[in-house]
């Protein structure tokens, strides 16, 4: 038999289990990074967004409660292990158009939202007239604006005859003459690089580890402790990404949990006969349930496609054509168990003959 005291005291510790197993809302294991180029209506649309679709999307991320945090903030966070606030989103630009200075830093400054622009340092040597003055940089970092390496020149690092050791001697050199750039004048650089073009090897991905850079690609996805900390991605959000339908997604998802460092090599040469259509070969984290399974879905060159499991915890997906010379990607999705978000995985391919 329950006596009263009994049951009381029963319903109490219960309640207090209830406390403890629930779920902290307040913390979360990823970033999603958002990636523009220019904030102007007369540039490329390609890689634009104009000023008042960049106010609505600093708008629409307040609106929904998401918190934007310091890129450099996030990283060390979850590099150690440990949890970042509960929606986080970090903001970047890629090269230091002077439209970010003007169009820009206005709206980011109405929101007190911190953001990193990543730097090309040539154009600024050369005072060309797109690009910011090393004043505005600097002003930019006065407020809110973290800098970080772009390489000097902007050239394709991995569109070259072949990748020995001039080849990386050549490149690092490069990256590291931007980085002193940018530290000569403007003061403490995070050892951070964005690929231009997010275009890499494994090669260079591995020296820039050894010389303890952390890099930044142009494939989609969100940020966790199991990502590639050489091949980091971003959801660019300009041109055709601008449309707040499809960023809303991208920003809800969360990184698909699979071992990015096993992600193949790249580049797939022609004139070193790789396989064309490249196979990709992913390795989820741990067993995924059935309906997680059956939804994973990939799109490839604007067409859906679904990958193939070997198991529980494997599944590889190939384009049914080869891929054309140039960039592309594979990007998959699957629904997270539970709730009505996704997660997000990309790899970008760049077919090359030189
Ligand atoms: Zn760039």
């Amino acid at each position: 038999m329950l006596y009263l005291h009994q049951f009381l005291k029963l319903s109490t510790s219960l309640f207090i289990a209830l406390i403890l197993v629930a779920p902290t809302a307040q913390a979360a294991k990823h970033v999603n990074v958002l990636l523009y180029h220019h904030v102007s209506a007369d540039t490329p649309r390609s890689t634009s967004i104009s000023p008042d679709e960049f106010a609505g999307h600093m708008a629409y991320l307040q609106e929904q409660g998401y918190q934007v945090i310091a890129l450099g903030q996030a990283l060390s966070l979850l590099q150690a292990g440990e949890e970042v606030p509960d929606k986080s989103v970090a903001i970047t630009f890629d090269d230091a158009w002077r439209n970010i200075y003007t169009n820009g830093l206005p709206i980011l400054e109405q929101y007190n939202y911190p953001f990193t622009v990543f730097v090309n340092t040539d154009p600024i040597d050369q005072n060309h007239r797109m690009a910011m003055t090393w004043d505005m940089l600097r002003d930019m970092k006065q407020r809110g604006g973290t800098l970080a390496n772009h390489t000097t020149d902007h050239d394709y690092l991995v569109r070259k005859a072949d990748y020995g050791s001039q080849w990386l001697a050549d490149t690092l050199a490069n990256i590291d003459k931007a980085q002193q750039r940018l530290e000569a004048e403007t003061g403490a650089t995070p050892k951070w690089l964005a690929y231009p073009y997010g275009e890499y090897n494994h090669t260079l991905k591995q020296a820039l580890k050894e010389r303890g850079y952390i890099a930044f690609g142009q494939h989609s996805g969100g940020i966790a402790h199991f990502s590639d900390w050489q091949a980091l991605p971003r959801f660019p959000a300009a041109g055709m990404y601008s449309n707040l339908k499809t960023l809303k997604l991208k920003l809800a998802s969360q990184p698909m949990p699979i071992d990015y460092n096993a992600l193949p090599d790249p580049v797939i040469r022609l004139d070193q006969d790789h396989t064309n259509p490249p196979v990709l070969n992913v390795n989820m984290l741990t067993k995924e349930k059935k309906g997680v399974r059956d939804q994973l879905s990939c799109f490839i060159l604007g067409s859906p496609q679904k990958p193939v499991w070997q198991d529980q915890q494997n599944w590889h997906i190939s384009a049914e054509a080869p891929l054309p010379s140039e960039r592309s990607r594979y990007n998959c999705t699957a629904p997270i168990w539970g709730q009505k978000n996704y997660y997000w995985m990309s790899h970008q391919w760049l077919v090359y003959e030189h």
